[in-house]
């Protein structure tokens, strides 16, 4: 029986078990994936908005924050698939068989990607659908390529793509771009890239790797279709929430509904970072609700062992 159970290390989860292990909780971490750290694994650009630390990638970062907790006392196990959790019961089930139990549990899994869930991006993942037009540009440069979606990242992926692809159509189902203005401005001066808004990415084509595209601009009877050799989805996020199911109170969009504690609707099960907060997702406040998150915790338990 640990006093805590974390669920995800990434700057949430870490922060929260810093702040355990500092106020004396017995406190396990487990973590899906490999390594510590979540989104910042993927952010390549330097994160100078993190008071205390410029970093030149998120990874930079994340080695701080991991040298950090090295010390700590607390037990972390990566590559922990858990196959269910009781959230009345603080009880989580791990796919190795193993079943772990503590008196409070904090949530930290933070969001993933959203997929579009069209006819051919799973299929062609890796064959033309890339994960990322930075870190897989080279695979199809000189080639005609196709980004989805109207924010920063999109922006981002269509201007780095457009420096090595002779076309990139960016297609947004909104009326305007959602990215920041520095972005669109770029965009507008790209002889290269072409922006349909109110358009719609309706399949992605192809025999060994993708070939075309099919899409729906608005009003239009029929989808048109574009030769593209790659295609880019970058539509937003949603939180890692299923796991957690009917068990408690999420938004529309799943994201757990917290109080300024950090308390979930179930009694004792706290969540911190961005799966719980939609509006602003940063590090600085995903560090700061674990903080916060950790300490609630700790008076808690204090109050209720005396
Ligand atoms: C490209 C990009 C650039 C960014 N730039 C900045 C920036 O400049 N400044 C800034 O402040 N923020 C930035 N952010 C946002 C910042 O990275 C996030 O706000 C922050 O990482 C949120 O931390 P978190 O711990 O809540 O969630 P995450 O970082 O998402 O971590 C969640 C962790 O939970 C784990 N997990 C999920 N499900 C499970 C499960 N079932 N079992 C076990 N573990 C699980 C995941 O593997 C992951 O390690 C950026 C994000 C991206 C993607």
């Amino acid at each position: 029986m640990h006093d805590v159970i974390i669920i995800g290390a990434g700057p949430a989860g870490l922060s929260a078990a810093l702040w355990c292990d500092e106020l004396g909780l017995d406190t396990l971490v487990v973590e899906q994936a490999a390594e510590v750290g979540g989104q910042l694994l993927r952010v390549y650009n330097p994160v100078e908005n993190y008071l205390g630390a410029r970093a030149a990638s998120g990874r930079e970062l994340r080695d701080l924050f991991a040298a950090q907790v090295e010390g700590c006392d607390f037990d972390l196990w990566t590559e922990a698939e858990i196959e269910g959790v009781d959230l009345r019961a603080k009880r989580v089930r791990l796919r190795s068989g193993e079943e772990l139990q503590s008196i409070a549990l904090v949530l930290a899994t933070g969001v993933r990607r959203r997929r579009l869930g069209v006819p051919g991006e799973s299929e062609f993942a890796g064959r033309g659908v890339l994960e990322s037009g930075r870190l897989e540009r080279d695979t199809v440069a000189g080639e005609d390529v196709l980004v989805v979606g109207g924010g920063d990242a999109a922006a981002e992926n269509a201007l780095l793509l457009a420096e090595v692809c002779p076309t990139v159509t960016l297609v947004h189902r909104g009326k305007t771009l959602s990215a920041r203005p520095e972005f669109a401005e770029r965009l507008r001066g790209e002889h290269r890239v072409t922006v349909f808004t109110e358009t719609t990415l309706e399949r992605i084509l192809g025999r060994e790797r993708v070939e075309s595209a099919e899409i729906l601009r608005a009003g239009a009877l029929k989808p048109m279709r574009v030769a593209v050799r790659g295609v880019v989805v970058r539509v937003g996020v949603e939180p890692n929430t299923e796991l957690f199911g009917g068990q408690l109170e999420r938004d529309a969009r799943g994201y757990v509904v917290v109080s300024a504690a950090q308390e979930t609707s179930v009694e004792m099960v706290f969540a911190v970072g961005d799966v719980s907060n939609p509006l602003a997702p940063t590090v600085g406040g995903a560090v700061g609700a674990g903080a916060t998150a950790a300490k609630v915790i700790a008076s808690r338990l204090s109050a209720s062992r005396k």
